[in-house]
């Protein structure tokens, strides 16, 4: 996402200019990865759900690279900035997921079920990285 290098429709245009680069989940806007991430309405809604310190600024809009330098900002004096950081990173790929899964699929999920995967995918994380703290007591 860093460096725009998703396959997004915008993308996949610039290649094939027959392909289409309006996002197929809203077809309101050419499919960046800002936009698939960030602006589509459903994504706009993940992020919406988690707080202000992940929306970009005026300065940051449609820049991914900016965006991620902003989150970075906002959060690196927080106590729990791993923690959000490990947040932001998930959500991202778990919102391009489920992009997938409807352009290759037809499936739809809501913002809700994204974020349930995140969820569910950060404990699975902290398992791994603290055995010794999530492990029932002996
Ligand atoms: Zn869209």
């Amino acid at each position: 996402m860093s460096h725009d290098g998703l396959p997004t429709m915008e993308r996949l245009h610039s290649r094939l200019s027959h392909v289409s680069p309006i996002c197929t989940r809203c077809s309101l806007l050419p499919e960046s990865a800002f936009h698939c991430i960030f602006e589509c309405p459903v994504s706009a809604a993940v992020w919406s759900k988690l707080g202000q310190k992940f929306t970009p600024s005026s300065l940051s809009a449609e820049s991914p690279w900016k965006w991620m330098n902003e989150v970075i900002t906002r959060v690196q004096s927080s106590p729990d900035s791993k923690r959000r950081l490990l947040t932001f990173g998930l959500t991202a790929w778990k919102i391009w997921l489920p992009r997938n899964l409807f352009i290759f699929e037809g499936k739809s999920l809501l913002p809700e079920e994204i974020l349930a995967h995140a969820g569910s995918l950060s404990l699975e994380i902290d398992k791994i990285a603290n055995p010794l703290c999530t492990s029932s007591s002996s």
